[in-house]
This record gives C-alpha cells, structure tokens and sequence, in this order.
C-alpha cells in the first residue's frame, strides 16, 4: 500500500465545477489497484484563484498596518474553505473523506506570523485515518503557532504544506497538480519547441525556482531536496477517467544519482543545460562615486538586508581614480522605492553621489547539472546574445546556473535565441 500526497493548485480550485474534477483525480488514485492494493490519500489544497489576492486586500482596507497575527485569520481562511469544498465533493462521489485544518493535525509552526515555518507535523493521526481509508484534505498555506493562533506560511506556501505532509508521513510520492503538466526547457508561451522534461535534479529545481520558472515555490523544493521526498508535477486539467499519475506522466524532481540512472537507462539525455528562466520583476541600482574603501559596501547593503530586501546581482566596479568606484546591484521591484528611500536615508554614511534605478531590466537564466563537469556554458551564452545584439548589463553564476541581466525588452528574443544555442528546442 504506497502512501501518496496529491496536491492541487488555485486554478485547479476555482469554483465547485474544477473541484469535482479534482474530486474524481483523486478518487482515480485512491481507488482499488488491478492487483486488489489500493493508496492511502492525503490531498493538500490551495485557496480558489485570485482569492488570497482578495483576502490580502480586505485586511489592507481595514487597516494598512494590520496586525500579521490577524491578516493570517483573514487570509488562512481561503484554503479553509476549499478543503471543505473538496470533501464535500468527495463524500458526493461516495468516498470517504474528512478535512484537517493546520490546527487539527497540527501543523505546527515557528518564526512570524504571515511568513511561518513548518516546524513538525503530528502524523500519527493522519495516517491511521489515511490507512483505514479515510481520504485526508489538508488546507495549504496554513498552521498552528507555539500559542495556537492561526499562521500562514507565505505565498504559494501550499507547495511546501504539501511537501512537508510527504515528509511527515514518508509518503511514496507528492504529486503537485497544477496548470502545466510538467516543468518546460523555458516558458512554452515564449518557445513553441520548449519541451517537457521526464525528470530535473531538485538543485537544477531549485535554481529554476528563485529565478522565476514558477512552477513550484522555492522553499518546497529546498524542503523535498532535504527530505528526500519524491515529487512529480504534473496537470490537473486531464480527461475524466484518466488514469491515477503512478506511471509518472509530469516531470519528476530526483536527486542527482537517481538522474545518472535514468541516464543510464536511456530514459533521459544528459543535457548540459536543463532549463532556462527569465525574471522580470527584479530592478536596477548603480550608487555612483561610492568610496573604494573597506566597509563601504558593508554600509550599503546591511541596511537593505535589516530590511529583508533581498540583493540578487552585485557588481562594484575596478576603483577608479580618487578611490571611488561604482556598485550596481538589483533588488525585487517590488522592493526597489523602499529600498532607494533606505538608501538616501544613509546617503552621508555611505557616501555616494548618485542614485540611478531602472526597472526596465530582465534576468535570463540557464540552469543545468551538466554545467558542473563541462566548461563553455556560460562563453555559448555570451557569443549567442552578442550575436543578435543583445547587450549583457551584469552577470552572476553558481556551481550550476548563469544568469545575465538584459533589457527588459528584449528578454523574449533571449530565450529563443538561448534554448535553440544549447539545442533544447523539440525536434518535430
Ligand atoms: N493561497 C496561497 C497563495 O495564493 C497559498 C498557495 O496557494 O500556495 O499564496
Ligand atoms: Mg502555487
């Protein structure tokens, strides 16, 4: 008897009409297998579409300095009502179903309100009920705080409710069920020839993750990497009377010895690159005529974290004459006025001249394994933007990830001309 989580998205939540298709997903994988074994469920929900969005506003017009403690009653509320919906719907199906709200498991959590952490989940409960055929619906999004208030998790935390419910009960598989069917080469809206892959490592998953590819929220990854929990995403808008997901249909997230044996087995290409992302919510600062002493950088970039306003790309130019030197970093956009008025604000302390922003930027990214053991990756993408005029603004790597950033405008030209340079796009 395998033990599997399935979890479904907004968009595969809104209204009563998805929540039956949902219904009848879940009711496929919980059923009777032809060997006469059958799963045991626990399926995790997000809010209906657009709905958090609304709950957020309401707490903003009743007050804009709400109380964290309160905008998490307010906005836990969406899932509440989902996961209720989909019991609701499940019983109607004639399956056994009860929800668990994060503070009847519990799911317990640490750190702030509005952006919690998963600290432990009581499990014990849950799978005896899963085992005794009960089907489990767990709101996402949601738990308990050490003083049992009501918490969130942060946005498109359902992803990482999920993952920790696998990792609780060390379910065989979490199935994220979204609105693609699996994670892309790049964006098929940009690329016609982007293709589906079979499998990415969770490191390559991770790097998509952060640099925009939104598939899966960032932390979940970092948590299924941890865990060791086994995780396919895959599309919930299937036919009626598809069958359960256990011969893999998405994209599975393995680990690096797993991805070697699928190679092996010739069941995936050793690619150099995996994946390419492109960002354009990040923006642009250049600090002119900073001093070129130690400690100056520090005195920019402490106040911003102070803050929790995440620096992406850093570049501090060779110091020119008279000590000074330029640094030009981004930050979310979302970000980019607190952080330009925290910046003025220690403009003596710092000592800079000018403060020059741009938004109009975009970050490509290409993400691959491969990279570790092959050079060129980054000269390819370098040669292959030039090529078409494409001029690199600033530039960043990891072990397994080189990102550039661009203008914003030419950011769709970039990625064709990238996933066709490493030969990504599907052949017809
Ligand atoms: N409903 C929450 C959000 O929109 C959590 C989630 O769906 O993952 O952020
Ligand atoms: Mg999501």
């Amino acid at each position: 008897m395998a033990r599997i989580v399935m979890k479904f998205g907004g968009t595969s939540m809104a209204g009563t009409e998805r929540i039956r298709r949902v219904a009848s997903i879940v009711r496929a994988q919980a059923a009777p297998k032809p060997d006469g074994t059958r799963d045991s469920v626990a399926v995790v929900v997000s809010a209906m579409a657009g709905e958090t969005d609304r709950l957020v506003n309401f707490c903003r017009e009743a007050n804009p300095l709400y109380d964290p403690a309160e905008y998490d009653v307010v906005v836990a509320s969406g899932e509440q009502v989902t996961s209720g919906l989909l019991a609701l719907t499940l019983q109607s199906l004639g399956c056994k179903a009860r929800s668990w709200l994060g503070w009847q498991l519990p799911i317990q959590t640490i750190e702030a309100h509005a952006k919690a952490r998963i600290d432990k989940i009581d499990a014990p409960g849950l799978i005896a009920a899963m085992e005794a055929g009960e089907i489990a619906v767990i709101p996402g999004f949601q738990g308990v705080s050490e003083d049992d208030r009501v918490t969130t998790l942060g946005r498109g935390g359902s992803d990482t409710s999920a993952v920790a419910v696998a990792a609780a009960i060390r379910a065989d598989r979490c199935d994220i069920y979204t609105d693609v069917d699996g994670v892309y080469t790049t964006d098929p809206r940009i690329v016609a020839k982007a293709k589906k892959q079979k499998a990415v490592t969770y490191e390559e998953m991770l790097e998509l993750a952060s640099v925009g590819a939104k598939v899966l929220q960032t932390r979940s990854v970092g948590l299924a990497m941890k865990e060791g929990v086994r995780v396919q995403v895959l599309s919930s808008f299937i036919g009626e009377g598809a069958p359960p997901a256990d011969d893999l249909p998405g994209t599975m997230i393995v680990s690096d010895a797993e991805m070697d044996e699928l190679v092996e087995n010739g069941l995936m290409e050793r690619q150099l690159v995996t994946g390419i992302a492109h960002d354009k919510n990040e923006a642009k600062i250049i600090l002119t005529r900073v001093p070129d002493r130690p400690g100056a950088v520090a005195n920019i970039f402490e106040p911003l974290a102070a803050a929790s306003i995440n620096v992406d790309m850093i570049i501090q130019n060779v110091g020119r004459d008279k000590g000074e030197t330029d640094v030009t970093f981004t930050v979310p956009q979302s970000d980019l006025a607190r952080a330009q008025a925290l910046l003025e604000d220690r403009r003596d302390a710092i000592g800079f001249n000018r403060i020059i922003t741009d938004s109009k930027i975009a970050k490509i990214s290409v993400v691959g394994v491969g990279m570790k053991s092959h050079a060129g990756v980054a000269s390819t993408m370098f040669r292959s933007l030039s090529d078409r005029g494409i001029n690199i603004q600033a530039i960043s790597t990891s072990e397994i990830k080189v990102s550039v950033m661009i203008d914003e405008d030419e950011t769709e030209l970039a990625v064709r001309v990238l996933h066709t340079a490493y030969g990504l796009d599907a052949k017809d």
